[in-house]
């Protein structure tokens, strides 16, 4: 074709972030690779995170997509670290239609080295917790979310997830993940579990055909160095990975930011915090400003919208005009 045939066309921004499944052909065996670009600087945006938080941080993003992508209901996972080193807190949360935030709380006087370890971060003196949260978004009256909180056990994100997986859900999972400021890359291998039979997804397969073709993947997998999963998009990965394999991928999906924050949550943390606390910081500062921590969008309660909070609501039959009484 020459230079002149070319069409004018018209570029219009597309996420390159991407989450792809795929299946082995006849085994109980999955996959999933996802990349997180846009999303991961989103995330990254207003904070200014040493390069070890980042990258830890960065991987759990990876991990609460690929583990957010199996969900079998319409709702959020979220996944925190309580830690007991430099890092106070680590946020990933994560919907069924891979909307993500996340965040990291450094305690106030934190030195981190740039080689700091998940355990170094967040595990220095075995007092980490790991804690997931399945939180449908129709939940029936009283229904509350389903909380997990295991001790964080592991050396590093990827192992943090597989013994979650193993001990919580009983499942065979193995995860390769990496991050640096620009991409968070992941893939993730499960072994179905046989009585799965419903899942239209496997075939009729053996039990010695899954644990060959799961030893073989994982075996595969495990070649994946560093630098190359982090430098390399998912699609070339796989054909590098498993291009000896019989497997089917299907529609990939694409993750991206939103924040959840509201004027009105905000608004019910500070009723949380009690009226006393809340007057006691008016009396300080005048009024509350609040920036949220995944988006950085400021919510600002002065004394009038502080006393609205606090104010005794009405029961709401003494609102009504009295009804007529009876003779
Ligand atoms: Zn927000």
């Amino acid at each position: 074709m020459s230079i002149d045939t070319i069409e004018p066309i018209t570029l219009t921004p597309v996420s390159t972030d991407t989450l792809q499944k795929f299946i082995f052909d006849n085994a109980a065996v999955r996959g999933e690779l996802v990349e997180i670009s846009d999303t991961w600087r989103e995330i990254q945006n207003r904070h200014n995170y040493p390069p070890a938080v980042r990258t830890v941080l960065g991987e759990m993003v990876a991990a609460a997509a690929l583990l957010s992508a199996n969900l079998k209901f319409n709702g959020a996972i979220i996944m925190q670290i309580h830690g007991d080193g430099p890092v106070r807190l680590m946020v990933v949360e994560c919907d069924a239609n891979l909307k993500m935030r996340a965040t990291a709380k450094l305690a106030e006087d934190a030195v981190i080295d740039d080689g700091a370890t998940l355990v170094d971060l967040l595990n220095q003196n075995g007092r980490g917790r790991f804690v997931i949260t399945l939180d449908p978004q129709d939940k029936m009256p009283g229904q509350q979310p389903y909380q997990g909180i295991v001790p964080l056990d592991g050396e590093n994100m990827a192992t943090v997830i597989e013994n979650y997986m193993l001990r919580s859900e009983q499942m065979d999972t193995r995860l390769w993940l990496g991050a640096n400021d620009g991409i968070s890359r992941g893939l993730l291998l499960q072994k179905l579990p046989r009585h799965s039979g419903k899942d239209d997804q496997v075939e009729q397969s053996s039990e010695e055909d899954d644990l060959e073709t799961w030893n073989r993947a994982v075996m595969l997998a495990s070649t994946l160095k560093q630098e190359e999963l982090l430098s390399t998009d998912i699609n070339t990965l796989m054909q590098r990975l498993f291009w000896e394999e019989t497997i089917r991928v299907f529609d990939p999906a694409h993750p991206a930011f939103h924040c959840s924050c509201t004027r009105e949550k905000v608004g019910n943390m500070l009723k949380m915090l009690g009226e006393a606390e809340v007057e006691d910081a008016l009396a300080d500062l005048g009024h509350l400003g609040i920036n949220c921590d995944f988006c950085g969008k400021h919510y600002d309660f002065d004394k009038v919208d502080c006393a609205q909070l606090f104010a005794v609501e009405a029961p709401v039959a003494t609102l009504l005009p009295p009804s007529e009484s009876k003779h």
